[in-house]
């Protein structure tokens, strides 16, 4: 089983490799640059070459740097549509340093165009970005449906990747509280939900998965994580997707709002309880 928390890049990347490992983790994610502002650090190639080998020699599952949330890629305005052009390109340059690994971004919002112009701009985006010499998977993640984000639907991520002529670039990141958020019931019909995912996306694109419980009821297009076993998704249901077989290969990221002495505790439940269900 593949566990582990979002944590600070702060401490550059090795940093981030052992932290993880003494919570107990064995991948994590990090945001490329503030997650609010825009500016980058400077990147250490030493330092990115010592996590790769730290990654390797711990076994751990790919790890995923996370998007900035103010990147847009089909904003109304051109300059915000050129800043998530120029940010995702810098990133994902900075991501061949940590080759195999993922790159996560909340696909944006149409802010009125509707819903079709929000598709085709991240779409022609994606295009102008992904080259087929990357070496990182870029991933489209589920959306709750707060405001005009796009990608609250299956068939709107599906649309996405369907447009994008570098499919094998891309994968899809299922966030738990998200889907439930959008009104995918995966707590009374987790089958149905990876029965339809499947069907619009190919379940061979799902990477990753952000395991979070919801503040709120199915539905809700609210987006409140809560930590896991708190909030209307529970533990039973977020058991249920940590364990599926067609789920349990791939690398699950708590993005619960608790600290590291928080998220150690909470992977050290799952793992525990993961294994009592066995
Ligand atoms: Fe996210
Ligand atoms: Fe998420
Ligand atoms: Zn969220």
């Amino acid at each position: 089983m593949h566990i582990g928390s979002h944590l600070s890049a702060s401490g550059g990347f090795l940093h981030m490799g052992k932290e993880a490992l003494k919570m107990g983790a064995n991948t994590f994610q990090f945001f490329t640059r503030n997650p609010r502002g825009g500016k980058a650090k400077k990147m250490d190639f030493a330092d990115a070459q010592a996590l790769q080998d730290f990654l390797m020699a711990n076994r751990f599952a790919p790890i995923i740097a996370h998007a900035p949330y103010t990147m847009n890629a089909c904003a109304a305005k051109t300059e915000v549509c050129e800043f998530a052009l120029s940010a995702m390109q810098d990133d994902l340059a900075r991501m061949e340093y940590l080759p195999g690994n993922y790159y996560n971004f909340h696909p944006g919002s149409h802010v009125g165009q509707g819903v079709p112009e929000g598709i085709r701009k991240i779409t022609e985006l994606l295009n102008v970005v992904l080259t087929p010499e990357q070496h990182t998977t870029v991933l489209l993640e589920t959306m709750a449906g707060k405001g005009t984000e796009v990608g609250r639907s299956f068939e709107e991520l599906g649309a996405i990747l369907d447009g994008v002529r570098l499919p094998e670039k891309m994968g899809v990141c299922l966030d738990t509280c998200h889907v439930f958020d959008a009104g995918y019931d995966i707590v009374q019909n987790l089958e149905d939900v990876l029965e339809q995912f499947d069907r619009i996306i190919g379940l061979q694109r799902l990477k990753a998965i952000h395991l979070n419980d919801s503040k709120n009821p199915m539905g809700s297009h609210k987006d409140r994580h809560e930590a896991v076993g708190a909030g209307y998704i529970g533990l039973p249901a977020l058991l249920g997707v940590l364990t599926h077989p067609k789920l349990r290969e791939l690398p699950f990221i708590l993005e619960t709002p608790l600290d590291i002495a928080g998220h150690t505790q909470e992977i050290a439940m799952l793992r525990k309880a993961a294994a009592d269900r066995k």
